[in-house]
């Protein structure tokens, strides 16, 4: 056995050994992976293994599309069998809203040049003439999937990597992992201790127990889940091909042919979690016992979809353990506060990502960043916040809510809320809906006394739609208050604080005390990891702020850059509420409630400096993300509730109120300004997001700076564009894909809203470099269907920034 390896990979279920498969692939020679049992001895031996290439989520949608291509490849390298049958899906809509999610899935399909159609009745019946498609509005067909055999895939993956050089421990338990001061670390086995750069934790069910030896709580719990088989059913028996699977969302079960039967399995309402403190040691391969009275609902929707079902007998039933996130997408990653521990835990579609798991999470840990923007899957996404409660509060939703749509905008309630800020109560008596923003309960918008708090959801525009539209005028017209308490917040200070911050980020720290800047953090590939504003306080004295959901992502990047000595950085986020004060009223609103001269000669756009507003004292920054005229002003949490009373009176004095989070959406669409996820990720070059113009490499190093030197004088393979849609009951949110007039795919959504001020439905997005210009026609897939769009040149609000200046 090694004594030595650049990982050790740690379970030898479907992702460890895809995982390892991959690190071999990709170069590593020297990989090691421990199973405490035989392989595939957690959740991976009894799945259905069906497999599916379409996602609501682009990127995994790639990933699922590479894992589906690989499974083939896979056999021919290893030459063990992988168990495929990729007879089709049938994928069936029986609601509007899931013919609109099925449709945008089609349209964002010929995007990416993935085989996912509309078949019609006659030939879905040709497809499969078991299936009752009385009621079914639309039906799509995705020739490529089906399903795979767990355990052939699984040892395919662990021949492919020995194949390469890698070694696999069978009946080999890591018993403990343990930092060495050089970062390093130490695995501990029940065969003796390996020296190992890298620690993967894919220990599927037992992901927790693993993570603990490392000190470290996962938000994962388990869940029992079933499916059952048919015995024989004579049709299929007397048929010369395999069934397509078939994808009944809104029945809540899946079902495909397994043998000459049928398998159906069922995300239950009454779902039952399993082993909650923790998993068993010695649990092995077991089931639990048959509990099909739990899934009758979704049988008998079964049943009546597909009367075979009905006529023939259970052959056998298995229910058995698998382990779910809070938001029910893996928890992948590098661990942010330790060096070199890589996470891969809670997937769900194992057999549909496994691929294109190992391959991300081999690029990361040898290269240092994916190729793909997985931020939405990435473990940094989660904190301390993401306890058990919450945790267990989502999975139940995300479990029985297996197929629900996720529409735009949506917030579920679950778990919530976690965190709050002293101003909580008060914004609900003011009639405030909230959203979550990396645990933090945030406003999104405020209801008057007879509107409904509740809001409905679905594709088209919403319940919200008027009054987030209410907010975003007034505010235009006059001056709005907007909660930012959920930004990030950082403080640099000492000596050294200005040479760390221009070793970390790729603009000029500025030179003068209370001027401000905004930098591009720089990812390892010269892609934009981070968007942020700086300001200097003081000498010795910065404040930084970024996106609060990338908060724990960004501490990867903070610490790659050594603190000089006496110089000290802290998340100030949790001491810390903020509000915007914007609109063409916000200075003499404030005015009135300072004695600082906010007149521009004093207090110019992108200056800053401590004032007192109303008593308190605040770090006041000439800046608005609505694009208006504006400050932000951040105070000492403790003071939130008296600073938020007296800004809401006075605004209310100006014909102005409060502002939630959604109509800032839709301000910093009109103006045209990017937000972190949406348009500014890993994934695009500066160049292409135009923040270049931000980069000064004249300054000397900064983090990843010869990454973007390497990819500078490229020219841009997408560009940022923004686009006005003819839109009636549905704006652009994310995702929808852009089609020249003749149906030419050439780019996506990035973010979407009304523009109120402006009365335009308006989007930011990516094309293909070259492909359109100002005034351009293009089309938009918005409900699935296209809608005429056209490029603009300018954005609509305030293109000279007048207003930001005023
Ligand atoms: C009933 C059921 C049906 C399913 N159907 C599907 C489906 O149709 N399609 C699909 O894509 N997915 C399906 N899944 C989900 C799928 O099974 C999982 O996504 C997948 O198996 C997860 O694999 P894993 O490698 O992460 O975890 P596991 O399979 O749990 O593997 C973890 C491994 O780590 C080992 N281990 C744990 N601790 C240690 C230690 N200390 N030292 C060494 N080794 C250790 C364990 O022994 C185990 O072998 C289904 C799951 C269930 C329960």
């Amino acid at each position: 056995m090694r004594t030595h390896a650049q990982a050790v990979v740690i379970g030898g279920g479907l992702i460890g050994c895809s995982i390892l498969y991959h690190l071999a692939k990709q170069g590593w020679k020297d990989v090691v992976l421990f199973e405490r049992d035989e392989l595939t001895s957690g959740s991976t031996w009894h799945a259905a293994a069906n497999i599916h290439g379409l996602h609501d989520v682009t990127n995994i949608s790639r990933l699922q599309h590479y894992t589906m291509a690989l499974y083939k490849e896979l056999e021919k390298e290893t030459g063990q069998g992988c168990g495929i049958f990729q007879p089709g899906s049938l994928y069936l809509a029986q609601t509007e809203a899931r013919e609109h999610q099925l449709r945008l899935q089609e349209a964002k399909a010929r995007r990416y040049d993935m085989n996912f159609y509309q078949v019609d009745r006659a030939e879905a019946e040709r497809l499969h003439p078991l299936v009752d498609f009385d009621g079914i509005r639309c039906i799509m067909y995705e020739p490529e999937g089906g399903n795979v055999d767990p355990s052939g895939v699984t040892a395919a993956y662990a021949a492919g990597a020995r194949q390469r050089g890698a070694e696999i421990h069978r009946f080999t338990a890591v018993t403990g992992t343990e930092q060495r001061p050089d970062g390093s670390w130490t695995v501990r086995t029940t065969k003796g201790d390996v020296h190992a750069e890298w620690v993967v934790n894919a220990a599927g069910l037992w992901a927790r127990e693993v993570a603990a030896l490392a000190g470290l709580e996962l938000p994962l719990i388990p869940t029992e889940h079933q499916y059952f088989v048919t015995e024989t059913i004579p049709e299929i028996a007397g048929m010369g091909w395999r069934l397509p699977s078939v994808a009944d969302r809104d029945g809540e079960y899946y079902l495909r042919q397994e043998g000459l039967g049928l398998l159906i399995g069922a995300y239950e309402r009454s779902m039952k979690f399993w082993a909650e403190d923790g998993t068993p040691k010695d649990f092995g391969h077991e089931l639990f016992p048959d509990d099909l009275e739990r899934i009758e609902e979704n049988m008998l929707r079964a049943i009546a979809r597909v009367p075979a079902v009905g006529r023939a007998g259970v052959k056998k039933v298995i229910n058995g353990p698998m382990i779910w996130s809070p938001d029910s997408a893996a928890l992948f990653g590098p661990i942010p506060e330790l060096r070199n521990y890589f996470c891969c835990a809670g997937i769900i579609p194992g057999f549909s990502q496994s691929g294109g798991l190992g391959r991300l999470a081999a690029e990361w840990m040898i290269e240092g960043e994916p190729t793909l923007d997985m931020f939405g899957w990435d473990l940094a996404r989660f904190g301390h916040w993401a306890g058990k409660a919450f945790t267990k509060a989502r999975v139940r939703d995300q479990y029985s809510h297996r197929f629900k749509i996720h529409f735009p905008n949506e917030e579920r309630a679950a778990g919530r809320p976690v965190r709050t800020r002293p101003a909580y109560a008060l914004q609900k008596d003011m009639g405030g809906v909230f959203g979550l923003n990396f645990g933090w309960e945030h406003p999104l918008w405020f209801a008057l006394d007879g509107e409904p708090r509740e809001e409905t959801v679905g594709f088209t525009r919403q319940n919200w739609w008027h009054p987030v539209g209410r907010e975003a005028l007034m505010l235009r017209e006059k001056v709005g208050v907007i909660d930012i308490s959920n930004f990030a917040k950082y403080e640099v200070k000492g000596g050294g604080a200005e040479a760390w911050l221009n070793a970390l980020f790729a603009n000029k720290m500025p030179s003068r005390i209370g001027r401000s800047c905004l930098t591009p953090l720089i990812g390892k590939r010269g892609g934009i990891a981070g968007d942020f504003t700086v300001t200097r306080l003081g000498q010795d004295e910065f404040r930084m702020f970024g996106s609060g959901m990338a908060e724990r992502y960004h501490q990867r990047f903070f610490r790659m850059v050594p603190l000089p000595a006496g110089t000290t950085f802290r998340s100030v986020t949790n001491d810390i509420c903020g509000f915007n004060v914007a609109g063409p009223k916000s200075r003499d609103l404030l005015q009135r409630l300072t004695n600082d001269d906010l007149t521009t000669p004093s207090f110019p756009f992108m200056s800053s400096r401590r004032i007192t507003v109303a008593g308190v004292d605040v770090i006041a920054l000439r800046v608005s993300f609505t694009g208006d005229l504006g400050w932000e002003l951040y105070c000492e949490e403790k003071d939130q509730v008296r600073l938020y009373t007296t800004l809401i009176d006075a605004a209310r004095q100006e014909g102005g109120g409060p502002v939630g989070s959604r109509a800032l959406l839709s301000l910093r669409v009109e103006k045209g300004y990017g937000s972190w996820g949406r348009e500014y990720s890993p994934e695009y070059w500066p160049q292409e997001v135009k923040l270049d113009r931000l980069i000064k490499l004249e300054k000397g190093a900064f983090l990843n700076r010869d990454a973007y030197v390497g990819i500078a004088d490229k020219p841009a393979r997408d560009e940022l564009i923004m686009i006005a849609i003819e839109a009636k009951n549905a704006d652009a949110s994310g995702g929808e894909p852009i089609f020249l007039p003749d149906g030419t795919p050439v780019g996506q959504v990035t973010s979407g809203a009304y523009g109120y001020s402006v009365g335009m439905s308006l989007a930011l997005g990516y094309v293909k470099a070259g492909t359109a210009k100002s005034g351009d026609a293009l089309t938009v897939a918005i409900l699935g269907r296209p809608h005429p769009a056209v490029l603009l040149e300018r954005p609509p609000f305030d293109p000279d920034g007048h207003r930001l200046r005023a």
